[in-house]
C-alpha cells in the first residue's frame, strides 16, 4: 500500500489497564509468602526456647499479617510496599546483627534487593539497598566491640563476611538487571498496544479514522452536540468502472485528504462506509454546519484529479442535522443519512439540512 496521504490529528483514547490491581495482588502474595516463611521459624524458635529469634520474629510474621489487611482494605499500594520493603530491612539486619540460627542469618539478606526492586522500583528500592549495604557495612565491619544489651552480636569468620557482601552485591545487580529489563518490556509492550489501539481505529487507505475510531471518540466525549454531515460520493461506482478500482482507491485518497484539510481542528472526519464519510463539527450552529459543508462540497467539486493521464471529476452529496438538546446523536445520524439520500434525489452534489427538507 501508498504511503498513507497525510496524519489526521490524534484525540485521546481512554485506556485502563488492570496493571495496579496485579500489583497489589502480587504485593498481598508477598506478604503471605513471608509470613509462611516467618511463622514456622518464630513458632520452632519458640518451642526451643530460643527467645531472640522467636520474638522479633513472630513481631515480623504479626506485621506481615497487618500489611496484608491493611492493603486488602485500603488498597495503599504504595504505603502498603514501603511497609513490607522497611519489615524486611529491619529483619534481615537483625538476622546480620544477631547471626539468626547458627550463624546463619545473613543467608537470607539476598531476599532484600529482589523484593524491594519488586514492589518500590529501582529509583526508590535503591535508597533501600543503599541504606541496608552501609548498614551490614558497619554490622560486620566495626572496627570497635558494640552489642546491645538485649540481644548479643554475632561474629563471622572475615572470609564468611567478605562472601555476604560480595554476593549481596551479586544479587542486588542481577535484581536492579531483572528490574530494568522488565521496565523496559512493559514500556515497549505499552507502546505496541497504543500503536496497535491507534492503528486499529484507522482506515488503512485513507487514514482517516474508521467506525471504531468514531466509536472511541464518542465514548470520550460526555455531551456530544454540534453539527453532524453525511457525505457519499456520486456515481463512485462509474469511477472504477471506467478508470479500474486502483484509480477509485486514488480518488477517495484524494477526497479523504480535502475534506481534512477543509476541516477545523476539533472537526473530525470518519471514513463511514465505501465512499461514504461521517463528519462532525463539535458546537457548531447550523447556519456555519451549512457554509462548511458547502466548502467541503465545493471544493471537492472543483478538486481537478489526475490518475494516469485520466483527468477525474468527482462531487459529493452532503446531508445535515444538528445534534442538540432536543435531537439525539443516534437520531441525528439517520437524520443527516435521510437528508443525504434526498440530496442525491435532488440531483447530487448538494447539501440538505433535514429541517429543511
Ligand atoms: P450514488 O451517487 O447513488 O451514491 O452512486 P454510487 O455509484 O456512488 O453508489 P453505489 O453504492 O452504487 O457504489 C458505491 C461504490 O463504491 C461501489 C464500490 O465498489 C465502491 N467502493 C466502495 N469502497 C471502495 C474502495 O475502498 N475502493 C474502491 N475503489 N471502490 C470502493
Ligand atoms: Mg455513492
Ligand atoms: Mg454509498
Amino acid at each position: 500500500m501508498k504511503n498513507p496521504p497525510f496524519v489526521q490529528k490524534k484525540f485521546k483514547i481512554k485506556t485502563d489497564y488492570p496493571i495496579y490491581h496485579h500489583k497489589i495482588h502480587l504485593i498481598q502474595l508477598f506478604n503471605l509468602i513471608a509470613l509462611l516463611f516467618l511463622l514456622p521459624l518464630a513458632i520452632k524458635a519458640f518451642l526451643l526456647q530460643d527467645n531472640k529469634a522467636a520474638i522479633p520474629l513472630f513481631i515480623v510474621a504479626f506485621a506481615t499479617i497487618v500489611n496484608y489487611l491493611y492493603l486488602k482494605k485500603s488498597k495503599n499500594e504504595y504505603l502498603a510496599s514501603h511497609f513490607l520493603s522497611s519489615l524486611f530491612f529491619v529483619l534481615m539486619s537483625y538476622l546480620v546483627y544477631s547471626g539468626g540460627v547458627s550463624l546463619t542469618g545473613p543467608l537470607w539478606i539476598s531476599s532484600l534487593p529482589l523484593i524491594v526492586f519488586f514492589a518500590l522500583g529501582l529509583n526508590q528500592g535503591f535508597k533501600y539497598v543503599f541504606f541496608f549495604f552501609i548498614l551490614i557495612l558497619f554490622i560486620l565491619y566495626a572496627p570497635f566491640d558494640f552489642t546491645f544489651t538485649l540481644v548479643e552480636k554475632a561474629y563471622y569468620p572475615d572470609d564468611f563476611k567478605l562472601r555476604v557482601i560480595l554476593s549481596f552485591l551479586l544479587i542486588t545487580f542481577l535484581s536492579a538487571l531483572y528490574e530494568y529489563n522488565n521496565v523496559t518490556s512493559f514500556d515497549t509492550l505499552q507502546k505496541l498496544r497504543e500503536e496497535l489501539e491507534e492503528n486499529s481505529t484507522r482506515d488503512r487507505l485513507t487514514n482517516l479514522y474508521n467506525r471504531r475510531g468514531y466509536e472511541k471518540y464518542i465514548e470520550n466525549i460526555d455531551d456530544p452536540q454540534g453539527i453532524i454531515l453525511m457525505c457519499d460520493m456520486d456515481f463512485f461506482k462509474k469511477v472504477n468502472d471506467t478508470y479500474g478500482h486502483d484509480a477509485g482507491d486514488f480518488v477517495l485518497q484524494e477526497v479523504a485528504k480535502t475534506i481534512q484539510s477543509t476541516l477545523r481542528q476539533t472537526d473530525i472526519a470518519i471514513r463511514w462506509g465505501g465512499e461514504e464519510f461521517f463528519i462532525f463539527l463539535p458546537h457548531t450552529s447550523i447556519k456555519d454546519g451549512a457554509l462548511i459543508a458547502e466548502k467541503i462540497r465545493m471544493s471537492i467539486e472543483t478538486l481537478s484529479l489526475t490518475y494516469k493521464d485520466h483527468s477525474i471529476q468527482i462531487t459529493l452529496s452532503i446531508g445535515m442535522e444538528i445534534v442538540s438538546g432536543h435531537i439525539s446523536l443516534n437520531d441525528a445520524i439517520s437524520h443527516a443519512d435521510y437528508a443525504m439520500y434526498q440530496a442525491k434525489k435532488d440531483g447530487r452534489n448538494r447539501t440538505v439540512i433535514y429541517h429543511a427538507i
